[in-house]
């Protein structure tokens, strides 16, 4: 095998090394957590807290209630026991009744109010709840072939990584150089292939005693991208 072939087959490891390292990264990042499934959860929580906000009021308004309900009744008792002869303190014990009644209405249309929240809240709740529930599930398997795919990658990059020193070790070290200086300029790909007579680097058409000089394995740079050609 020619050196420029040699260096053709270290520059297709370069480039699967590169390609591999980039995918990898992309998996890598793949694998936190989504922004759906990050809003699934908020959405989740404040549905969670709105509720439990609604059935404290709830039972903080039947307390009141109940508490009002006990007072109006030893009103009553009072009021009716006989024991009260007074009239200015009769009528102040009727005043109270009806004014704590009034506070019951109040305090029952609050209720209601409370009751309805609630209803809502647990609706909303709930759904919150599934809607989270298939986001993390879908990214659990995404995750699942995340992982597959990274460990796949990994023991790939291990290999090439590991036969690239020695494949660099058959190439000229002056050679070696151009091949970095080049590749550099040209996005790491220093070596193109000559196809007929033409560079599929840029595509620009090679003459033909550049063309003699790939076949017979000299080092030839293309005019127009400055790669070195490869025949293959
Ligand atoms: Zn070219």
């Amino acid at each position: 095998m020619s050196q420029i072939q040699q260096l053709y087959r270290l520059q297709q490891m370069d480039t699967e090394i590169r390609q591999k390292k980039q995918r990898l990264t992309e998996v890598l990042r793949a694998q936190r957590e989504t922004e759906a499934l990050l809003a699934a959860r908020e959405r989740e929580k404040t549905a969670v807290s709105t509720l439990k906000k609604w059935q404290s009021s709830h039972n903080n308004l039947s307390l009141e209630l109940g508490s009002l309900n006990s007072k109006a009744k030893s009103a009553e008792n009072r009021l009716y026991s006989g024991n009260v002869k007074n009239p200015k303190e009769l009528t102040d014990l009727q005043d109270q009744i009806a004014a704590m009644g009034r506070q019951r209405g109040g305090l029952e249309e609050q209720m209601l109010e409370a009751m309805i929240m609630i209803e809502d809240a647990e609706a909303e709740a709930k759904a919150a709840t599934e809607a989270r529930t298939v986001e993390e599930s879908q990214w659990q398997q995404a995750q699942a072939d995340y992982k597959e795919e990274q460990n796949t990658l990994a023991l790939r990059l291990h290999h090439l990584l590991g036969l690239r020193p020695k494949q660099a070790a058959q190439i000229e070290p002056k050679l070696l150089q151009d091949y970095e200086r080049i590749g550099q300029r040209n996005g790491g790909e220093a070596v193109a292939v000559l196809k007929i007579n033409r560079c599929q680097g840029c595509l620009l058409t090679v003459s033909a005693n550049k063309v003699k000089e790939v076949v017979e394995g000299q080092v030839t740079h293309c005019g127009g991208c400055g790669r070195i050609l490869v025949a293959v």
